[in-house]
């Protein structure tokens, strides 16, 4: 009888949940280990685009998806000044016309609770790899810290799904590429005024920019500042931030209170890299561990999904039956995957670094966008372009 290969997830964010569902749902067998004891982590993106709302219908999980709670946007806009502008505009997009705002925590509990189904699936919560292990080159386990102590998980593949900090990249030598980020993002949370017309909102001013992510009862705020002044900002009074605020979004003025210390105030250091090569013997790297992506957008979940959609149409195939996860699969893996990373990275990177940049240095009053931009922006379709892009990403996977 064949005996399929087994593997080793480290990490349970979407890239780790989806991969360990798609793997199992085709036999092979699958441990993922997951740090912490629940998917009820800080805010870390709730927005779920096309390409994932695709995957879940490929998957048969649609339905059960869309009776989760979430609100849905199908333009997003800016505000510079008075003016309001759309940006993307997802009406008349198929066959998803809007984007969903899910807590990420809903969507990998229905991931987990759905993967479960399959006896090859195993789910190890409060399980942190600390090291890989070896057999002379190749990879052949990790070390785990688990609530009954340190314990070995060997596998014939091990993917690491550990996102942008990940511990098990860094226990390689394999060559990151920095591409560096001119802003960090300050998060919290803000009352919601009643009125909201289910557009996700970027406000411009001089100097930031202000995302607001509607989360049905509460916005979730994204603050953007010049790269490393987190610090001096903290060290004004807390009035100051919140007079900030006020003056760029008028109608959350009251709202503001809401930040009762900076501690309500959470920092994401924003960086943007990749690595030269996605894998080793017996180890394959993907999402952000592979990949950390700028915030611009909101495309890192979906990316991370993508790569767990392409992995599993490599990996399953061969693994299900018995076959070696060799470094010539494991780079499959990367060659489906890289340009799609490389084309997002270059899009983000153009816009961080000019027109964000500019936003970030502006003194005095908001910058514009361009006319000639305004006018094209007019026309529905010219906006459906950056709504494409954003939703349905680059060479988009289809479940196989
Ligand atoms: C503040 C913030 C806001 C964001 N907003 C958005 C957004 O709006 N939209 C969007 O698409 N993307 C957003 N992102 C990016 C998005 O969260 C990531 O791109 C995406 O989650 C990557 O998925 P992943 O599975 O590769 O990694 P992660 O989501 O980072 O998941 C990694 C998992 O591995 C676990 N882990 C880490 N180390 C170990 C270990 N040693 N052992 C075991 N488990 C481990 C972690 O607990 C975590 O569950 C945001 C990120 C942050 C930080």
């Amino acid at each position: 009888m064949i005996k399929p290969k087994s593997c080793c997830i480290v990490g349970g964010g979407p890239a780790g949940m989806m991969l360990g569902y798609l793997l199992a749902r085709r036999g092979v067998s699958v441990t993922v280990l997951e740090k912490h004891a629940d998917f009820l982590r800080d805010f870390r993106g709730d927005t779920v685009h096309p390409s994932t709302l695709i995957a879940l219908q490929q998957i048969g999980l649609l339905q059960r998806f869309n009776e989760l709670p979430q609100s849905r946007i199908n333009r997003l806009s800016v505000r510079m000044g008075d003016v309001v502008q759309t940006v993307a505009d997802f009406r008349g997009l198929a066959p998803f016309d809007y984007i969903a705002l899910v807590p990420q925590w809903d969507l990998l509990n229905l991931l987990a609770e759905a993967a479960k189904q399959f006896p090859h699936f195993t789910l190890q919560m409060q399980h942190e790899a600390t090291a890989l292990l070896h057999d002379g080159d190749r990879v052949i386990g990790v070390n785990a810290r688990t609530p009954n102590g340190e314990r070995e998980f060997r596998a014939d593949l091990i993917i690491a799904c550990d996102g942008r900090g990940s511990t098990l990249r860094d226990s390689t030598s394999l060559t990151v590429e920095e591409l560096g980020a001119p802003m960090d993002v300050l998060w919290f949370k803000l009352p919601k005024p009643p009125a909201s017309n289910g557009e996700l909102f970027g406000v411009i001013g001089a100097g930031t920019a202000i995302v607001l992510i509607d989360r049905n009862d509460y916005f979730q705020v994204a603050y953007i500042l010049p790269k490393g002044s987190d610090m001096e900002l903290r060290s004004a009074p807390l009035e100051k931030f919140r007079q900030t605020l006020a003056s760029l979004v008028p109608e959350l003025k009251d709202s503001t209170a809401a930040i009762q210390s900076w501690d309500d105030v959470k920092t994401l250091e924003v960086k943007v890299d990749r690595l030269k090569t996605w894998h080793q013997p017996g180890l394959l790297l993907i999402g952000d561990a592979a990949h950390a992506m700028s915030p611009i957008g909101g495309v890192g979940i979906n990316l991370a999904i993508q790569d767990s959609i392409a992995a599993a149409n490599v990996l399953a195939p061969v693994l299900a039956v018995g076959g070696e996860p060799n470094d010539a699969l494991l780079s499959q893996v990367q060659r489906r995957r890289l340009p799609a990373v490389k084309k997002v990275q270059a899009l983000q990177l153009a816009l961080q670094n000019n027109a964000l940049s500019a936003v970030l240095a502006a003194k005095g009053e908001a910058p514009k966008i361009p006319a000639p931009i305004r006018w094209l922006l007019k026309f529905r379709i010219l906006r459906n372009i950056p709504a494409r892009i954003i939703g349905y990403g680059f060479d988009r996977e289809d479940v196989e």
